[in-house]
């Protein structure tokens, strides 16, 4: 009963097994060893992120110029992001932002990032409030990857914590156990914080130490990033832009200095 439009299918099933077998043989013979070429032929063409330093000597207002603009995406209030010769890491400039709880009281400085490929973040912060019980963030970046929505880095019940905007999944998880895998971020000091993303892997380090809390590494890690891996498998994000400043969704008022901005498309260190 097989119709006439049933024998092309057969014959092709005949060549697939053909092919297979050829494979088959060329795997035996060790001729398919020229695929890592092409491979790695694709991985040098790939894009990298244009990477820079900034430590914001070149600024000449108050208002961030050059690379860096205060425009917010949606709605805007009382916080403010200002060039500050108050206090500096490095040299005699910064960006001071006064941080006001409540969301459309967030005031960042951003810049563009272009290219693609593994992204390497590192930037000295100072700060007078130890971060609140609530979720706030200090960090964003626009993930192409999600919507367009941010991935953010800030703090939760008074630790360090990453925070995916879409579906509102934290790492680590805010369990007791998990905070206390994260760190407080130190009042009235210079801390050197410093992130890399490479496809899905998420690795943070404070002042040049791994913090285990704050790290997705695919494999999902109770109280890590168990929620992080499982809500958004295959998470990978593709980030547009770096923003740094203040946001805060339910408490929490800060002042802020970001100074000796780096981006790189390797470990930077501190
Ligand atoms: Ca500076």
């Amino acid at each position: 009963m097989a119709s006439p439009s049933a024998r092309p299918g057969r014959r092709r099933i005949t060549a697939a097994v053909g092919t297979v077998l050829s494979l088959t043989a060329a795997c035996a013979l060790g001729q398919l060893a020229v695929q890592p070429a092409v491979a790695a032929g694709t991985s040098a063409t790939a894009p990298t992120v244009t990477a820079f330093t900034d430590g914001f000597e070149d600024q000449t207002g108050s208002t961030p110029s050059g690379r860096w603009s205060t425009s917010v995406r949606d709605c805007s209030g009382t916080g403010t992001a200002t060039v500050d010769s108050s206090k500096a890491h490095s040299g005699s400039k910064s960006i001071r932002v006064d941080g006001k709880t409540g969301y459309c009281n967030h005031a960042f400085v951003g810049t563009t990032l272009s290219g693609g490929g593994p992204l390497y973040v590192r930037f000295w912060i100072n700060h007078t409030t130890a971060l609140p019980t609530g979720h706030v963030a200090f960090a964003a970046m626009k993930d192409a990857n999600d919507g367009g929505k941010d991935l953010r880095m800030g703090g939760q019940n008074q630790a360090l914590q990453w925070n995916r905007e879409s579906d509102d999944a934290t790492l680590p998880a805010q369990s007791p156990v998990g905070v206390s895998m994260s760190k407080p971020l130190p009042t009235n000091t210079w801390s050197c914080i410093e992130y890399g993303i490479d496809g899905g892997h998420l690795t943070t380090w404070l002042n040049g130490s791994e913090v285990a809390g704050l790290i997705a590494d695919g494999t999902p890690t109770s109280d890590v990033d168990n929620q992080w891996v499982q809500s958004r498998p295959g998470w990978s994000p593709s980030l547009q832009d770096l923003r740094l400043g203040w946001e805060s969704y339910a408490q929490g008022d800060d002042t802020l200095w970001f100074d000796d901005i780096a981006v790189s498309s390797s470990k930077i260190g501190c």
